[in-house]
């Protein structure tokens, strides 16, 4: 079970509209006393950083080679302004190229090996029964501990891996908040549903932090039988055509990163949060599944295949960037935005040959039988007040973001992090208003993190998923 969490409203931040948050919990002077003290102005915690309001898109496997001809073409408007008015560059992933890995690199600033999540799964000890990593595994801190402890608003959305969700000084809801399953046949299925068509939801804790706000988040729950005829001739071509099984995997990743960026969205209008982090797994799940009907990437496709999935990659890309404009539609200019992905995505050109002439191969990442998978090169963006425009950076690292949101927040960044802030994005006058600091460390507070990883009612469903995407046995 998780530690014992203290109540704690999720606060609107300072500055801006405040609205009060409407968690349903029971008032207690505890609770009482701070947001009567915020209220009134006269808070009597540490004292108050000047924090710009920081939007943070995780998106999993977004890579140059689908991004720049999109902006040349104009088809990713918000993200072609975003770069257009920022820095932007190349974000190197860490070997292996993994997902749960590398976000918590970026979480962190630091390598597997010191932040401990090092595979998909781990052993319940003693077991030999594997299930997935949970963050109370890792072993350092991350973004959002420091920023809490800094009195900085967080809200934090989907990140991998984030169950169960920790007490921070804001909200966070984990990634299992999404109750979907696979099926033990590996047949996709969905989640199960009562006689009158309700989500049947096993009750567990940890999927928000405060535990109240599960409430608040689960009207937003939808699952890929919900997603709408619109919603998929976005996606699709001719939806009606598709081979269901093929048109599945699009449309479970849809349904949970829309459930993600809605409620998110929903949160953020709500209790505007100083750094709100969202992540999206579409990008990199589409890319796995039809990466290899896109004629751009040098495929021979029949004219039928192509017209049915040749444009489900680049079309979620443009689902993700209207997420992003959604969220910058509610946000002032003031704002800072950094996207990031945690590895790219490749064709394997090496493979592809020996792949068309019909041999068996396998990637030097795992992915089986087909000549694409994830690549090193990922995507940096950074735009907001003192960050430089049109500017492309040089190569930065997953464990360089981190330190570069510290630095930019005006909070030291610590000597014992393995990556260092990308000062390259910013314009010298803010770092002259706004030197670099630092700290020889922020693991203050005695050793974290548990070898063992905690048991959760999905874990089957989510193993059925990362054997589908090839990532364990
Ligand atoms: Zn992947």
């Amino acid at each position: 079970m998780p530690e014992a969490r203290h109540k704690k409203i999720p606060r609107g931040a300072r500055g801006r509209r405040s609205s009060p948050p409407r968690v349903t919990l029971v008032l207690t002077a505890a609770v009482l006393l701070p947001m009567l003290l915020a209220l009134a102005g006269c808070s009597s915690e540490k004292p108050h950083v000047e924090t710009p309001r920081l939007l943070f898109f995780g998106v999993d496997s977004g890579n140059w080679n689908i991004l720049t001809p999109m902006i040349q073409a104009g088809e990713l408007p918000n993200m072609a302004s975003l770069v257009e008015r920022g820095s932007f560059g190349v974000l190197k992933s860490g070997v292996p190229i993994q997902s749960p890995q590398m976000w918590t690199s970026i979480a962190t600033g630091v390598v597997p090996e010191k932040h401990g999540i090092m595979r998909f799964t781990a052993e319940i000890p003693g077991t030999g029964r594997e299930v997935p990593v949970t963050s109370n595994m890792r072993k350092v801190k991350a973004f959002w501990n420091i920023l809490s402890e800094a009195d900085i608003t967080v809200g934090i959305v989907g990140w991998w891996p984030s169950w169960p969700a920790e007490p921070v000084n804001g909200f966070m809801i984990a990634q299992r908040a999404w109750p979907v399953n696979w099926s033990r046949h590996g047949i996709p299925f969905g989640a199960a549903r009562d006689e009158s068509g309700r989500l049947i939801v096993e009750d567990f804790e940890g999927r928000t932090y405060p535990e109240e706000l599960y409430a608040d988040f689960e009207p937003f729950i939808i699952t890929e039988e919900d997603v709408t005829a619109d919603e998929l001739s976005r996606l699709f071509q001719d939806p009606a055509f598709t081979d269901p099984a093929k048109q599945f995997y699009a449309r479970w990743v849809f349904a949970k990163d829309k459930t993600f960026a809605d409620a998110g969205l929903a949160m953020l209008k709500r209790f505007h949060p100083d750094v709100l982090a969202l992540y999206l797994q579409g990008p990199d799940v589409v890319s796995h599944y039809y990466w290899g009907y896109q004629r751009e990437e040098g495929f021979t496709v029949s004219p039928a295949d192509e017209r049915l999935y040749g444009r489900v990659v680049r079309n979620y890309y443009r689902y993700v960037d209207g997420v992003i404009g959604s969220y910058l539609a509610e946000v002032g200019d003031e704002t800072t935005v950094m996207i990031v992905s945690d590895h790219g995505f490749e064709t394997k050109r090496d493979l592809k040959e020996r792949w068309e002439r019909g041999e068996k191969i396998r990637t030097e990442e795992g992915g089986k039988d087909v000549p694409w998978d994830h690549g090193v090169d990922g995507i940096f963006i950074m735009t907001g007040p003192g960050v430089k425009k049109n500017n492309r950076l040089p190569d930065m690292s997953v464990v360089d973001v981190t330190p570069t949101m510290l630095a930019y927040l005006g909070l030291p960044v610590a000597e014992d992090m393995d990556g260092a802030p990308g000062l390259a994005a910013l314009e010298e006058s803010f770092l002259k208003e706004h030197p670099v600091t630092f700290v020889p460390t922020y693991e203050t507070g005695g050793p974290r993190g548990d070898e063992a990883p905690m048991e959760s009612p999905m874990d089957e469903g989510i193993k059925e998923k990362l054997r589908a995407l090839g990532y364990i046995e």
